[in-house]
């Protein structure tokens, strides 16, 4: 399959890219390379027959346009975004132009590609979410795709308003896009900034591992390898005009989260003292939403889709990973922008 993909020098898209060409896909890949895109995801791939990287921005809609009518794709997936809250709650310019604007650039230039195409059912363009677009949910429930958008942080904010220009595509132009609204990812080469490599590389170097409020926050975590066969099953199976949840029933709380962490590292990577003594508490994030929790039950369905890696197995195949990264470790500088941390 020919699959054009945006933003994936990223944590996602880099992971798909690997996992596409793996199998043999032929890949077409734009990333501005932000600080947040780095070329190193896809070091072994630079050079791949079956691989044309253009660093672009997706805010340019001819130029989008021209790459999307050179090589014709058969898919299209939208992973290119501003993704930290933290960043977002800073200043939400750059969430408002590439989540908003560059997103309905990419729709306009695949819409005229879509028009023009004699075998329109093999088209699929699809779109990444994610679970905060719901807002909040208390100590029971979960998201599903029945919920009322409510987000909460000016990233959710630009990432809901995405999807509702993408949904409009869809009942207006019958595009065929698939909206997928996926919880929390972990797993290797996510930027340093996140919650999880950020932990792991401050225990490392016996930083504090700050955690925001009293750390009761709950998230479900999703092994960044089974949103790709996720993503995959999609292409396939999916059908068109629905959005999908994604998520893998693994519930846990950022301070017990940060607990495993220091306690894979208490074994792989002994210090003098337990690395859970490294843990402070910071000041709580404006807006912090209490949980999330995704139901996946008409991906499933739909998809036959099922999440294989089990939190334990994932989570410490991560920090093993950043533990054989020393490049990764030397670049302090990023997680170290705002002093705190996010678990998205
Ligand atoms: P990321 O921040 O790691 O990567 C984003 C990529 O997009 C980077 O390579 C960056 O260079 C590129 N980019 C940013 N602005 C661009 C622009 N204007 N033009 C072209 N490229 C641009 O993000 P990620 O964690 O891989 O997330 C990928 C997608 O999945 C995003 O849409 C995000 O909202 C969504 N999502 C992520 C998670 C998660 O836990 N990581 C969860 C749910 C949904």
């Amino acid at each position: 399959m020919k699959i054009l993909v945006t933003g994936s020098a990223g944590f996602i898209g880099s992971h798909f890219v690997c996992y596409a060409l793996e199998n043999g896909h032929n890949i077409i890949n734009i990333d501005k390379l932000t600080y947040a895109g780095n070329l190193e995801n896809l070091e072994n791939y630079k050079n791949h027959p079956n691989h044309s990287f253009y660093q672009e921005d997706i805010c340019n809609r001819s130029a989008v346009e021209n790459i999307v009518f050179k090589h014709a794709p058969e898919v299209i997936i939208h992973m290119a975004a501003e993704s930290h809250v933290d960043r977002s709650i800073d200043c939400a310019d750059e969430f408002i132009r590439t989540n908003i604007n560059g997103t309905h650039a990419l729709l306009d230039a695949s819409l005229k590609y879509y028009k023009q195409l004699d075998n329109k059912h093999n088209f699929r363009f699809i779109h990444l979410s994610t679970d905060e677009v719901f807002g909040a949910l208390g100590p029971t429930g979960q998201f599903d795709e029945t919920m009322p958008y409510k987000p909460n942080s000016p990233y959710a904010a630009s990432k809901a308003s995405s999807d509702l220009l993408v949904r409009s595509y869809n009942k207006t132009y019958n595009f065929p896009a698939i909206i997928v609204n996926s919880s929390n990812n972990y797993g290797s080469k996510q930027h340093p900034e996140k919650l999880i490599p950020l932990t792991i590389l401050n225990a490392l170097e016996l930083k504090n591992l700050p955690i925001y409020g009293d750390g009761k926050q709950i998230r479900d975590w999703l092994f960044v390898e089974d949103h790709v066969n996720a993503l995959f099953a999609i292409i396939s199976h999916g059908k068109i005009g629905e959005s999908y949840c994604i998520g893998s029933d693994n519930e846990i709380s950022n301070l017990d989260l940060v607990r495993r962490i220091c306690e894979i590292l208490d074994k792989l990577r002994p210090a003098n003292k337990p690395y859970s003594e490294l843990i402070t508490f910071v000041k709580d994030r404006p807006g912090h939403d209490f949980r999330y929790a995704t139901n996946a039950s008409k991906l499933k369905e739909h998809t036959g889709w099922f999440p294989r890696v089990t939190f334990d197995e994932g989570l410490q195949k991560t920090v093993e990973w950043y533990l054989s990264n020393e490049k990764l470790r030397a670049n302090s500088n990023a997680r170290n922008r705002i002093g705190l941390i996010h678990e998205n």
